[in-house]
Formats: C-alpha cells, structure tokens, sequence
C-alpha cells in the first residue's frame, strides 16, 4: 500500500513546481490560487495512484455470456476518464471469451468503479454538469464549470448529459403514473410530522414557453404552448412584528406538463399523495379564474378541497362591472363603486354584490348597454360564491392570492426557458423541465447515484 509520503515523492518534481509558483505567490489572491492548484494536483494524484494500486488486485473471471466458457486475462489495458479533478488514468485488466465471441470483452474493475463500458465522464461532474445547466443556458454552464473546476466541456456535451438525465427523471415519473394508473399508490414522501399537522394548499396556473416551429431548426415562426403548473405546500400561519398573520408555504413541491388538463390532473394526483392529501388536515384549492383549472378542481379535488378563487382575479371582474356601469351616477365614480365593491368582496359580503348587481339589472335607469357586463359579472360570482369567502379564508390562515404559483411560473419557466431568443423543442424542453422539477423538488441527486455526490459532503470549506 502507497503511503502518502511515497505518492508525494513519485510525483515530486511537478509538485515541487506548483510548489514554486506558490512561493512566488504575492497577492493574497494569487497565493490562494496556487494552493488550490496543488489541492487539485493532490486529488488527481491521489485517485491516479489509487486506481492503479487497486486495480492490481486479484481478480475473478466470470463466463463468456455468449458460449459460457471462463473469461481470460488479456493483461492490462489502459483506461482514461474526464472527473471533477481532470483527467485520471489506469491500467486495469481486461478480459475476453477464449473463443472470442463479439462483445465478450470484460473489465471487473470498472464495474466495481461504477463505470461504464463507454463511459467517458465521471458521474460527479456530469451531476454538476447537469445542475448548472438547470439554472443557467449550456454555454455559461460549461464556462463555470471551467471557472469552477478547471474542466473544459463543450456546451454540446452537457446539452447531451441533461438529455440522457432528464429523459431519465421523465422515464421514471412515467413508471409511478402507470403504476398509479394501474391502482399502486406512491409512497409518501417522509414529511416532518409538525408540517403533518398543517393544511396542504394546491394552487394552478398556466404560462406559455416559446417553440421551434420545426424541429431541429430554431428558424421559422416561434409558436408559443402553454405550460401548466401547480405547487403544493403546507401553509403555516406566521404573526410578523406588526402583529399581522402571514402565510408561509413548507414543504414546497412543484408539478409541471407542456400538455393537456389530463396530463396535469394525472402528475398532480400523484404529487398530492405523495405529500399526503388523504391525511392533512385540510386542503385547499387555488386557481385563478381559468376553466380548465376549476373543471378540475370540480371533477377531482371539490369532494376534500376549500376552492378559492384568486382574490385579485375576483377583483378585476368587479373593476370590469364598474366599467361596465361606467359614469352614469352623478354621486358616485366608477372608481369609488368599485372600491366600495371590492372592499365588500374583501371582507365576506360577496352575497350584498351579487344582490346589487341584480338591484342594478332591474333598474330602469340602468343604461342598456351596461346590462350585459353587469350580468355576466353577476353570473361569474354567483357561479363561484362558494369561493369567495375570503373572510372566513383569512381566519382560518388560508392565502387568498394565488401569487405563490405565479412567482414559481417565475422561477420554474420563464428565467430559464424564456430568454432573449430562446426556441424549444418539446423534446429539449421537457428534459430540462424534469431536472428543475427534480432539483426543485428535491430529487435532483437519486438520478445520478444512490450515495450523495454532493460536494460540500467532503469539502473542508463548510
Ligand atoms: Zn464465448
């Protein structure tokens, strides 16, 4: 076994080198440098040697899977792979069928490294990778990852990587959706019991995501498909300083399809039992005012969930009926029936609104032309009167704004999928969607190993 001194003196002369550069060293900035050059010197360095030693070690063979004969050691053959600390090197023993049948080649001790035939980037740096690219374009990631690491990738190369990742994260969402499908619920996510405690809100919205006309090519007309979104999170109520009560979402989780009400309806009933809507304590829905969104709630969720209608949205169709109304009282302004309205709407007496607005109908010196707006407004809150009651939504610590899924539509969509000349294609897209959803959802990691690749796991630097 190599000691650490005998490794440092088989390698003197390049470390005595790095180790000059740092004695130059002038700067503060320029010392710290040249230090993390020998630290990244001393990491390649240390899996070099120890790859090599280990790979000189005994080996079994196992049976050509071709014929079945006993596998033979054809001696040791090189094999180079791209890490989080450059370039490693090996002489591992290789092995072949004495019949040699095609395909019989056998590496063991890549297997024990986890490594495949082909592969050609240590899984640590293609989860970095992988998680640059989920916030930033392909070309800035590859020029932090140079930044960061030292390493020089093509941006084509960590295209491909969150190709192969997030085709993966879609594969396996695809198994729990047949599986739910077929009657096999998923397992709950481990939930803190206090959050356990805590109403589970679910709030639905859509935005749209420019498209390549054709694949392939981003020439041509961009055509624009809307992506529909729901986050699920525990709400706890919080007292700030000025003694006001706040909601604050736990336990945050995200949905997201470039598809149909049915394709969200299908990942959110999965996503819901995973954060346990059969046992919170109650649930509560929230939507703007979009069709598909309520139809769903109807069809889905209204036999366990408190609907609301998003509180600014309800609003604007106030603002439109006083529109609609217009200048025609000399005592009042639109705009002051309209605040008196929304204020009314505000507090619980949505049923007073519905009743003047029908006050309003009857009466003769109701202009004609304002009768059609009034009544569909009439309509609209009528139809959703059991979700306007904000009043009792506030004392029961419920958010009545659906701003929490708009500002993920934020962060999840449009920083990165929205920007200046940006043109997807479904395919591209919904690979990069499933690794945010997975990096936001907290199931970035498991896609790449079973153990934790996170640095700050190792790294002195906590
Ligand atoms: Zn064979």
């Amino acid at each position: 076994m190599l000691t650490l001194k005998h490794i440092v003196e088989l390698d003197a002369l390049e470390l005595q080198q790095l180790y000059e550069k740092l004695q130059k060293s002038v700067t503060l900035a320029s010392l710290v440098l040249a230090a993390w050059q020998i630290g990244l010197w001393f990491a390649r360095t240390l899996v070099n040697h120890h790859l090599n030693e280990r790979a000189q070690l005994p080996q079994s063979w196992g049976n050509c899977h071709q014929c079945g004969s006993h596998l033979q050691s054809k001696g040791f053959v090189p094999r180079r792979i791209l890490t989080l600390v450059g370039w490693v090197e090996w002489r591992r023993r290789v092995g072949r069928c004495p019949n040699r049948c095609a395909g019989s080649h056998d590496a063991p001790f890549d297997q024990v490294l986890g490594i495949a035939p082909d592969q050609q980037t240590s899984i640590e740096l293609v989860r970095l990778g992988c998680l640059l690219a989920v916030f930033l374009p392909f070309e800035l990631a590859v020029q932090l990852l140079s930044q960061l690491c030292g390493v020089h990738i093509s941006d084509d190369t960590v295209w491909q990587w969150v190709q192969r990742f997030g085709r993966q994260a879609m594969q396996r969402l695809n198994r729990e959706l047949d599986n739910l499908h077929q009657g096999v619920e998923p397992a709950m996510e481990a939930i803190d019991p206090i959050l356990m405690e805590l109403p589970l809100v679910i709030a639905a919205d859509g935005v749209t995501v420019p498209f390549r006309a054709q694949g392939g090519t981003p020439k041509g007309k961009i055509r624009f498909q809307e992506v529909k979104i729901a986050l699920l999170a525990r709400i706890r109520s919080v007292q700030t300083r000025s003694a006001q009560t706040k909601t604050r979402l736990e336990q945050r989780r995200l949905v997201a399809v470039l598809g149909d009400i049915a394709a969200l309806q299908a990942r959110l009933q999965l996503e819901a039992l995973r954060q346990g809507i059969t046992t919170a304590p109650q649930v509560v829905w929230i939507s703007d005012g979009a069709r598909g969104f309520w139809r769903l709630f109807e069809q889905h969720f209204a036999g366990i969930a408190i609907g609301i209608l998003d509180f600014y949205h309800a609003a604007q169709q106030l603002g439109e009926a006083a529109e609609a109304y217009g200048d025609t009282l000399p005592t009042r302004t639109p705009q002051q029936w309209f605040e008196r309205v929304r204020h009314q709407l505000r507090h619980g007496y949505v049923h007073r609104i519905v009743q003047e607005l029908g006050r309003l109908l009857q009466y003769p010196s109701t202009p004609a032309s304002a009768k059609p707006g009034l009544k569909r407004v009439q309509q609209y809150l009528s139809k959703h009167l059991p979700h306007l009651q904000y009043r009792s939504f506030k004392k029961q610590g419920f958010p009545i704004g659906s701003g929490m899924v708009e500002s993920a539509c934020k962060w999840l969509i449009e920083q990165r999928f929205k920007g200046t000349g940006m043109r997807w294609s479904e395919t591209g897209f919904n690979h990069l969607l499933h690794l945010r959803l997975a990096w936001v959802n907290g199931r970035f990691d498991p896609l790449f190993a079973e153990h934790p690749l996170t640095l700050h796991l190792y790294s002195p630097n906590r």
